[in-house]
Order: structure tokens, then sequence, then C-alpha cells
């Protein structure tokens, strides 16, 4: 069932814990997430993310999307990851309840105004607004961190000019695996939370461990996205059957699926989000 997005982080931050969002590819992975947030009774967020959008097209995506989750009796939300403007314009068209504008690339001054524009369409049709400040990289970037991390007082201008619901920030994380991690600047999440008081979000959660993962939900991230460990597990799930020989494709293809199940529910274990859910088959 399609649940209300914020309600969902609002029970997570007064419970003092954090919701999974998790990229769907393609039926299989689309299956595992859903399957996932049912045997777990825990809440999910089904990102259509970068990756897919170029592939199928958005439309196609949510199409596919709502054709495994409709059914279900766990509590889901359809969020746009990483839509830029005429993107999330569509998503509100399509029916999401939930979109990540992603305006980074603008000056300062400009992503504010377009987000704060996004922010009042989207607001109109009861859609909430996630935009990221600060910059994340790619985990094959070198980087000079101190130019990425999210600055506190843009985060507090930000958050107060554009009024978006959730705020992803850059902390040390990047979108990846990280080949050289970067420990989380805790503190720095601790002061963004104070001056902006909306619940943060971290991207490329992937490479956090879980002692991280309770760190940050502690000081106000009640919401992480992650896609590169699920896909590594539908990956061994294929690799593993045909490391057997020739196989049917339908069969490398459920093995993925179980295998990102597992990964799923491990994730959301990391999140504190378990058996959170209210709904029961
Ligand atoms: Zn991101």
């Amino acid at each position: 069932m399609w649940v209300d997005p914020m309600s969902l982080i609002r029970e997570a931050r007064q419970g003092g814990y954090a919701v999974g969002a998790f990229n769907m590819h393609s039926d299989e992975t689309t299956q595992a997430l859903v399957h996932a947030a049912e045997e777990s009774a825990s809440p999910v967020f089904l990102q259509v993310g970068r990756a897919v959008v170029p592939h199928m097209g958005l439309s196609a995506a949510t199409a596919m999307t709502r054709r495994v989750a409709d059914d279900s009796y766990a509590e889901l939300v359809l969020h746009l990851d990483h839509g830029p403007w005429g993107e999330c314009l569509e998503a509100i068209k399509l029916g999401f309840s939930s979109i990540m504008y992603d305006g980074a690339h603008l000056p300062f001054k400009e992503n504010i105004a377009s987000t704060r524009r996004i922010v009042e369409i989207a607001h109109e049709y009861g859609v909430i607004v996630e935009a990221e400040l600060g910059k994340i990289p790619d985990a094959d970037e070198k980087v000079d961190w101190s130019s990425y991390y999210t600055d506190v007082d843009e985060a507090e201008r930000f958050v107060a000019e554009t009024g978006v619901d959730t705020l992803a920030i850059s902390v040390g994380i990047v979108h990846g695996i990280p080949g050289d991690p970067q420990p989380l600047d805790i503190p720095r999440i601790e002061r963004i939370r104070d001056v902006t008081g909306v619940p943060l979000v971290l991207h490329g959660a992937s490479g956090l461990s879980e002692e991280e993962v309770k760190a940050a939900t502690a000081v106000g991230v009640h919401k992480f996205n992650a896609d590169t460990d699920l896909r590594l597990a539908f990956r061994r799930g294929i690799e593993n059957v045909f490391s057997k020989g020739d196989r049917q494709l339908e069969e490398a293809l459920a093995e993925g699926r179980d295998l990102m199940v597992a990964a799923t529910i491990e994730k959301l274990g990391h999140y504190g989000c378990l058996g959170r859910s209210a709904v029961r088959a």
C-alpha cells in the first residue's frame, strides 16, 4: 500500500530510527524491494533513480514499479531520486508522493530559487521535496573533502528560503562504494540538524557501517539511500548461477532477487526499521 512519506519520516524521527530508500532497476529488483518490505514489516521508499530513467524512461519505470507494488501490503512510497526540473514536474504528474530535486549543479542563489519553485508546485499536489546541498562525489573521484561538505550556514539559509521537507547532505559519503572511506562528520550533521530543523538524508549509504548508520541516526538522519550493496547482491546471485554453466536467465534472475531481498533486509536492520510497519498481511 502506498503511504504518506512525511508520516513515515516523522515516525522514524520520533522513534529514533531511519527509513530505507532503494533503487528499482527492473521487475526483479522491484520485486526484491517489495518482498523485503513485506517480509520484514518495514516501510520502504521505492526509488526511481538516475540509472533506470535513461534506460527505459520515467513513465515506463513508474508503471513497472506500480505493477509490482500496487497490490503489496507493505508500506511503500514512490520516490523520484535526483530529478532535474522537468523530470520532477513529470513525476508530480505521474502521481509520485515524494521527489528529490537536484539543483546542485546550479549556483547557490539559483539553486534556492528553482528549488523553492519546485517546492511550491509539489506542495500544491501534496508531494514532499528532498534536496541535496553540498557535493556528493562518485566513488572513483579524487576529492578535496573540505570543498564537498555541506556548509552549515548555507544549509540553514537553503532550508529556510526553499521550504524543502528534507535535506540530503554531504558529510563524507560518496555515491557508490568508496575506495578510501572517509569518516562521517557527525558533529556537522548535528549542527545542520539544529539550524535547519528538517529530517536529514544520507545518500551513498552503501559504504557505511552499522555503527556509522546508528551514529548518524542519533543526530538527525532519518532516511538512508543505498543502492550499490543491493546491486552487488543481485549480481552475486546471477554470477552464482552462471558459474555453474549455461542456465536459464530466469534461474539467474531469481537467485539475484533472493540475494537482494536478504541484502535489503540487512540494511533495514541497520536503519532500525524492522517491524516498524503497522500493517501486516
Ligand atoms: Zn545523491
